[in-house]
């Protein structure tokens, strides 16, 4: 990081009044580095965004805009262009050469799917913070990651809500008290759904999430429940936790995002609105938390908090992931890679949704799932994953 004088004028100023960000006390009373005026020293974080242009990317954008303390370096995309965005820019490719170039203090990697592999283990190698939304990732690889962490000793950040909740559940917790740490699901927009009226589903009907706007790819996966599946292994590997210690339960407003019991009886909740840009606020600004525009819930109006087991036969995407966790191996890496080739042929209207639990679930059974000892071994099972899904797949009917 590089110790940087932040003037005035730096910071890119809405109109005065309109933002919770702007004017010098932000929620709870904390004042922001923006309203402590000209020659304020503080440290600046120099960010890599990688998929910018997603629907993290964006609210990402949004933050590192409203902060003068955090400078973009590098912003990559896919495939639209994103002349300008930063001093670095990349459209597809090799990313890692991207971050070479930029040598970022933070790299928030919002890339969708095992693409961001690479950029993951790039980050956690050398110690660069690495704020985490590319959950596939860690899932895919979480021995080789987290041997890639060991050796690097940077800060691994989650940024997935539920994850960074937990996070800061359990922050500075002697882990012999923790008993058991709960994920709470929405459900999807299937909730309270059978198997037989899921049999015609639409894509379009698959993508209208009752809580979060997020990208195709994670919207599909909330419908499946497979997105609480990859979170399940995601914080196995992120806290260290046993699959039984690991619990799901819906809870249709998205307003508890994790919850931690601890031995005495007694658990930590996280709540809020459900709204990206804290967790990603949270992940670019620690340990500080700086304020967000984001309001707290208005618990006087009234706030019921509904909780219920998942229906685990209707979306079998949640016990398949249960089960590669368990199995470990690259069990988990096939599940990711199968569950990616199976959205995509929904999403292409080249399978329906029941399709997608039974395309992971026979590429499952399928593969070999001994453990990777590097990346090459693990790029060829994301590989054997991918070719017995495509395999599997079957026309929609
Ligand atoms: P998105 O589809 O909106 O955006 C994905 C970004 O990745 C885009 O910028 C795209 O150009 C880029 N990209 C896609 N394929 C790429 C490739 N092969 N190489 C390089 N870049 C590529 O997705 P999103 O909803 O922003 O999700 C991004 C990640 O964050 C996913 O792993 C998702 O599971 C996770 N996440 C998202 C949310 C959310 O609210 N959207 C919440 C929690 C976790
Ligand atoms: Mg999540």
């Amino acid at each position: 990081m590089v110790e940087r004088t932040v003037r005035g004028s730096h910071a890119p100023l809405s109109a005065k009044g309109s933002d919770p960000l702007e004017g010098g006390r932000g929620l709870f009373g904390v004042r922001n580095s923006r309203a402590r005026g000209p020659g304020y020293a503080c440290c600046v974080k120099r960010v890599a965004l990688l998929g910018a242009t997603g629907s993290i990317g964006r609210q990402a954008l949004e933050i590192v805009e409203a902060h003068p303390e955090l400078e973009l370096v590098a912003a990559s995309s896919g495939s639209q262009s994103i002349d300008g965005l930063a001093p670095h820019t990349q459209v597809g490719g090799d990313l890692t050469e991207l971050l070479e170039r930029a040598q970022p203090d933070v790299v928030l990697n919002a890339i969708v799917g095992f693409a961001g592999l690479p950029a993951t283990l790039w980050a956690l190698d050398r110690g660069v913070t690495l704020a985490l939304a590319n959950k596939e990732s860690l899932v895919a690889a979480g021995d080789l990651a987290l041997a890639a962490r060991e050796r690097g000793g940077g800060l691994l950040l989650p940024v997935d809500s539920e994850h960074s909740a937990a996070f800061q559940c359990l922050e500075g917790r002697d882990p012999a008290t923790v008993a058991t740490l709960v994920l709470t699901a929405s459900g999807g927009p299937f909730r309270g759904r059978t198997r037989a009226d899921l049999e015609h589903v639409t894509v379009d009907e698959a993508l209208a999430h009752p809580t979060w706007r997020m990208g195709p790819k994670i919207t599909i996966d909330s419908a499946t429940l497979a997105n609480k599946g990859l979170e399940l292994i995601e914080a196995h590997f992120l806290f260290g936790l046993d699959y039984d210690r690991v619990q799901v339960v819906v809870h249709p407003t998205s307003t508890v995002h994790a919850l931690v019991w601890f031995r005495d009886g007694a658990a930590l909740a996280h709540i809020g609105y459900p709204d990206m840009r804290v967790p990603i606020s949270y992940a670019l600004t620690y340990p500080e938390r700086a304020a967000t525009p984001i309001a707290p819930l208005d618990l006087a109006a009234g706030v019921t908090l509904e909780f219920e087991a998942p229906d685990e036969d209707t979306f079998p995407m949640l016990a398949l992931a249960r089960e590669a966790g368990e199995r470990g191996g690259t069990y988990p890496a096939a599940y990711n890679a199968a569950n990616e080739v199976a959205v995509a042929a929904f999403l292409e209207g080249r399978l329906a949704f029941l399709g997608i639990s039974d395309v992971v679930e026979r590429a499952l059974a399928s593969v070999d799932g001994a453990a990777a000892c590097d990346l090459t071994e693990l790029v060829e099972a994301d590989r054997e994953a991918r070719r017995a899904a495509e395999s599997v797949l079957e026309p929609v009917a």
